[in-house]
């Protein structure tokens, strides 16, 4: 791992500088492609968080650009895996997947295989695959993503394994291509990075210093992509409230969503992911008021436990948090709330457990993202010598997951029956003759419609609750 490359360009210069390597590729490819008579065919695997699918229709854009076609496995003349590694598990996935890759190039000599994401971060990691994985062509980090077509053209001419991790970057380098997966709403990356330090997360070693983008680049991507079609927008950050501290004008999270709300044509704003420590009384009068914010919050609590969340670093006690979720209820009535909860902190006790339940009894969470404690080298919990009992873990894990899944379908229940707002989003994967689409409160809801119905809204009578999701009949258009 190395320092990143102060190679002196401004953001606009290494737009341009990428645009010329994007060029160079192109010739490469095409020369393949007269080689073997076909097109070349490409392959992105996304593990992980919504930063990670956001960057992976950023590789897929230049793989497009330079002229690759997507393909929908592995049997691919280039496979990417853009990789995780805020759990131990994500890490072993990989390693499977690389193992039958193996096999593949071996009948396909010309197949490129790359690796990028926050697994690459980590020296280990990389040490591992440059003695074990030889077979990988290309290896590179969160920091220098838009160095992709560059670092394509290195591996291009080379018979080695390129390899280039660096530490952190101070650059954001706009206007690279962009395949996005849904045509009618896009992830929009408003900064990177983390400065939280929470004691088990691994992301701010390996996604670097929090880094804001200009709102002005921010909102001129909007309105390209409201003029594309998009009338959804996910604001995406690491703790999005804490968007615009390192900027030279200082801007609020709460001044840029009032200012996103102003687009023409943009008729839906999501963000995530929201840390409670940085949610203040500006972001949450922003969020009543802004028409476009839609009527959910992912507020991550990770612990009820007042003493365990001093120990996770995480800057708020149990106290704060249930004053937070009243002031949010108490201006937004109807808002929906999720949350990330772990269980299995090491030290936690039966009492911090109760803390736990106490909150999740509290808050009624519309839905929550339960995690088993998750060891992750390098972390100062990782260090921590009273890791609990697994039985212990499990049993504490079985009762939360109870008690969240009671009070989800609960509050589900209680929208059976009204009439709401869905913006159709795709095909339902077992019956295609439903289309499957989302509340403003992020809740799914299947009804009977055809394909050319996703990216409209449609108001829509929920006519069955089913646990978490809804069926639903078409009352009329949104
Ligand atoms: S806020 Fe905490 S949990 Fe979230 S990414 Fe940052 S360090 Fe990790």
């Amino acid at each position: 791992m190395r320092d990143f490359e102060a190679n002196g360009l401004s953001g606009a210069e290494e737009t341009k500088l990428q645009y010329e390597y994007i060029e160079k590729a192109k010739k490469y490819v095409s020369q393949k492609e007269k080689e073997l008579g076909r097109k070349l065919t490409c392959y992105v695997k996304t593990f992980g968080c919504q930063m990670n699918a956001r960057d992976s229709e950023k590789l897929l854009g230049i793989l497009n650009e330079i002229g690759y076609v997507e393909t929908e496995d592995e049997h691919a003349d280039f496979v990417i895996y853009n990789t995780c590694t805020v759990r131990e598990n994500a890490n072993n996935k990989v390693y499977g997947r690389l193992g039958y890759l193996s096999n593949y190039k071996k009948k396909n000599p010309h197949m490129m295989i790359a690796l990028c994401g926050c697994m690459m971060q980590e020296p280990e990691v990389v040490e591992k695959i440059r003695k074990s994985y030889r077979f990988v062509n290309l290896i590179f980090g969160t920091h220098n993503i838009y160095k992709f077509a560059e670092l394509l053209c290195r591996s291009m001419e080379s018979d080695s394994m390129i390899v280039d991790i660096w530490k952190d970057t101070d650059k954001i380098v706009e206007d690279l291509p962009v395949q996005r997966k849904y045509s009618f709403k896009s992830g929009v990356n408003i900064m990177f990075g983390c400065n939280n330090f929470c004691s088990y997360c691994i992301v701010p070693y390996v996604r670097g210093r929090e880094r804001s983008r200009e709102p002005k680049d921010i909102i001129r991507e909007i309105e390209s992509l409201v003029a594309d079609g998009v009338c959804e927008v996910m604001l995406l950050g690491q703790n999005v409230n804490s968007y615009g501290k390192n900027l030279e004008h200082p801007v609020t999270f709460a001044e840029l969503l009032r200012e996103v709300n102003k687009i023409e044509g943009l008729k839906r704003i999501r963000f995530m992911t929201s840390h409670p420590k940085d949610l203040s009384d500006d972001l949450i009068l922003a969020m009543k008021e802004c028409d476009k914010v839609c009527k959910h919050m992912h507020l991550p609590l990770q612990s009820g436990s007042s003493r365990l969340l001093k120990i996770m670093n995480r800057h708020y006690d149990k106290e704060q948090y249930l004053a937070l979720v009243k002031k949010l209820r108490e201006a937004i009535p109807d808002i929906a709330l999720t949350t990330d909860i772990i269980v299995g902190f090491p030290g936690e006790t039966e009492e911090d457990f109760n803390e736990t339940l106490d909150v999740v009894k509290q808050v009624q969470y519309d839905s929550a993202f339960t995690f088993i404690y998750s060891k992750r080298t390098g972390t100062p919990a990782a260090a921590m010598k009273n890791q609990v009992d697994p039985d212990e873990v499990k049993r504490h894990f079985d009762i939360l997951l109870k008690e969240v899944q009671e009070i989800s379908a609960k509050k589900a229940k209680e929208l059976e029956g009204r009439v709401m707002e869905v913006l159709a989003e795709e095909q339902n994967i077992q019956d295609a003759s439903l289309i499957t689409g989302r509340l403003s409160n992020n809740s799914v809801v299947h009804f009977p419609g055809t394909p050319d119905m996703i990216g409209k809204f449609y108001m829509v009578r929920l006519t069955e609750c089913r646990g978490f999701y809804y069926l639903g009949e078409i009352v009329e258009d949104a």
